[in-house]
């Protein structure tokens, strides 16, 4: 199976090959009401509408494909702690919810595979720890994180050249870190798992049904949708890479990065117990980052930069199967079956954002290419929010959407910020 609605050069997802049954619910065909309309189907709004219909809401969840089609059924599955800001920054900047924010995010992962057990949702879920591993030039920023994360608490190891080696089974890493919270989930089960668990708290799921407009009615909000609307008190935008013209200040908050990656089929014996045999989920330090794990039936699955015309993409897919050789020798011979890729959606302070746009008009977007445990914690967050609770009370700041400049510029700037990315990889710098 592929991925629906998708080009062909990016639709080959093992994931859709491998998710258990498809949950696709009906399409909105009357007008409904109720007290949250949840606009996305990825992680964040299932998560969201999840923990709003578990708190006592009555939630109406509209996505224009199907729950789980966007970046949340795509990705690499890692479950990773923590911002893409460090800890000390996180403060630096935030103050008092900066520390909220820290732990919240920090402790994102154990919410994840509490979610999973709590809910008996079949995902291949195994938590043995996040490898993040550093080129030389990238190790003392590194260790320095670690060490921000031992100060709260938290039991990160370093990990020496060859310990990196021996854990990874390949590569040529200056070393690592070792974070336990880390782990891997099959993405697409997952999201889901988080939509069976939604529609039996109660959440109403809606699959392609595409939100076209929002109004201000006399007592909330109006959702109008092909074949029907929805009024609901609140709405909670949550369509992150894949946002339309829906709501422009959503739309040009972040811009949409495509990420690739490939798999083979399941390594044969002679191959399998050499690469990652502690199940370990890894992602490099390069600014051109590349990530890689073995998925539970054994597949190798590495992810990357990927590109937007179709020859460019030739070339990035190839350009992932070197990187995955040169790091594992051991896989010369193996076939890739699986291809596939996705958007993130990146914001200018490489943070997600949790707005309010008007009363009663929410948005959670800009996971930032790190979203499988941070839009399950946010979209919790956004819960509480949406349940009433004032935003300094949160574990996240409510904050003004800024516009990113030149926005519709976006692809040119990727390119360019791409290039240069690779070019300090190369050179060893930043
Ligand atoms: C290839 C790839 C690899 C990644 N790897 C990792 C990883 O290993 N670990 C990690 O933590 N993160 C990873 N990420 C990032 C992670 O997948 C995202 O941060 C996360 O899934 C975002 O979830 P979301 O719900 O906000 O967005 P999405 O999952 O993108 O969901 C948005 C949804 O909104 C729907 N939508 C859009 N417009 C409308 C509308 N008008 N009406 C109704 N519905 C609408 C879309 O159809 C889509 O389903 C990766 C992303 C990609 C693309």
């Amino acid at each position: 199976m592929t991925i629906s609605n998708e080009i062909g050069a990016l639709a080959q997802s093992l994931w859709t090959a491998t998710a258990p049954e498809p949950t696709v619910g009906p399409v909105l065909g009357e007008d409904l009401s109720a007290d949250i309309c949840v606009i996305g189907g990825g992680i964040s709004g299932l998560s969201t509408a999840l923990h709003a219909a578990e708190a006592g809401q009555s939630v109406v969840l509209i996505e224009a494909e199907t729950p789980g089609w966007g970046a949340s059924g795509r990705n690499g599955g890692q479950v990773l702690p923590g911002l893409k800001e460090n800890p000390r920054e996180v403060v630096a900047h935030f103050g008092e919810i900066g520390k909220r924010m820290v732990a919240a995010t920090g402790a994102a992962p154990d919410l994840v595979f509490d979610l999973i057990r709590r809910h008996g949702i079949d995902c291949g879920a195994r938590q043995e720890g996040w490898v993040h591993a550093a080129a030389a030039h990238g190790l003392d920023g590194a260790r320095d994180r670690a060490a921000q994360w031992r100060v709260l608490g938290v039991d990160i190891h370093d990990l020496s050249a060859a310990e990196t080696r021996e854990m990874l089974g390949g590569g040529q890493y200056a070393g690592a870190l070792l974070d336990p919270r880390g782990g891997g989930v099959q993405p697409l089960a997952y999201s889901q798992g988080l939509a069976a668990a939604a529609a039996k708290a109660g959440v109403r799921i809606f699959a392609q049904t595409r939100a076209e407009a929002l109004a201000q009615g006399s007592d909330g909000w109006i959702v109008t949708t092909p074949k029907g609307r929805v009024r609901a008190g609140q709405v909670a935008i949550c369509t992150n890479g894949y946002s339309g013209p829906l709501d422009q200040r959503v739309k040009r908050n972040v811009i949409p990065i495509r990420s690739i990656q490939v798999a083979t089929d399941p390594l044969p014996a002679e191959v399998t117990p050499d690469i990652l045999p502690g199940g370990q989920v890894v992602s490099d330090t390069q600014k051109h980052l590349l990530y890689f794990r073995r998925d539970a039936g054994g597949r190798f699955v590495m992810g990357g930069a990927g590109a937007y015309t179709d020859a460019a993409l030739e070339r990035a897919f190839d350009r992932l199967k070197r990187h995955a050789l040169e790091l594992f020798p051991q896989l010369k011979g193996q076939a890739w079956r699986y291809r596939w890729g996705g958007n993130v959606a990146v914001t200018v302070d490489h943070l997600p954002h949790l707005a309010e746009l008007a009363p009663g008009l929410h948005a959670l977007i800009g996971l930032n290419g790190r979203g499988v445990a941070a839009a399950t914690a946010l979209g919790r967050v956004m819960a509480t929010r949406l349940g009433g609770e004032r935003p300094e009370a949160l574990e996240y700041p409510v904050r003004d959407l800024k516009l990113i400049p030149f926005h519709r510029f976006h692809r040119h700037g990727v390119k360019m910020v791409m290039l240069w990315a690779a070019l300090q990889d190369r050179l060893k710098i930043g």
